[in-house]
């Protein structure tokens, strides 16, 4: 039976996933939808359904818990991401590894570019490849290219763990997961990273996993 209303495939798939109710299920690692290009967001879910849409990635990313969350990450391939930090670190860790407070912020067609050519590698996870981390060197500073939430262009940089954040999410968005950018010989157990790895950097891990730093 027709609906009265023209729905987009990506519209009934988000309206499926927020009649579950709470947060959504994440996808892990395995499944394509983390693999291929996510679609631009051209207005395909409308307004109250976007609004309803990023509310529920949100929570998911709260409850996991974790920094930012990519809608590939719930299912969805469209260009959408969130990201969220509190940084509730230690000031030797803040200091360390830039890991300042990150405002909730909607990132929607965001593409980033390096400022720059610094690179800091810290040890990093993905809320899609549960119980590992790895150390990945990235851009100190990108300027992020994007929409916000209600469709205004956002130009800015961003210096630090936020700039980690926003490579990490926007390169979900292109089908690529961190361990695509990580030293390989740095792979560790979320018990290795509590047990040997908690130090603010990762110099201790390089020495005795044996892999370089830049
Ligand atoms: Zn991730």
């Amino acid at each position: 039976m027709a609906s009265s209303r023209a729905r987009t495939p990506f519209a009934e798939q988000v309206e499926e996933l927020l009649a579950l109710g709470g947060p959504l299920p994440i996808v892990a690692a395995g499944d394509p939808v983390l693999r291929r290009r996510a679609e631009p967001y051209e207005g395909q879910l409308g307004p109250a359904l976007l609004a309803r849409f990023v509310g529920a990635l949100r929570l998911t990313m709260h409850e996991a818990p974790g920094v930012g969350l990519a809608a590939v990450q719930v299912g969805v391939g469209l260009r959408i991401a969130v990201i969220e930090d509190p940084a509730p670190v230690p000031e030797e860790v803040r200091l360390a590894r830039g890991r300042v407070p990150q405002p909730f912020r909607v990132l929607v067609n965001p593409s980033y570019e390096p400022v720059g050519t610094r690179r800091a590698a810290f040890f990093e996870g993905c809320l899609s490849v549960p119980g590992w981390q790895a150390v990945v060197a990235r851009h100190t500073e990108v300027r992020l290219r994007a929409e916000d939430e209600h469709g205004r262009p956002v130009d800015e940089a961003f210096t630090g763990w936020p700039a980690r954040i926003v490579q990490h999410e926007t390169d979900h968005l292109d089908g690529t997961l961190y361990v695509d950018r990580a030293e390989p010989r740095s792979l560790s157990s979320n018990e290795a990273m509590a047990a040997r790895w908690a130090q603010p950097t990762p110099e201790a891990a390089a020495r005795a996993l044996g892999f370089e730093l830049p």
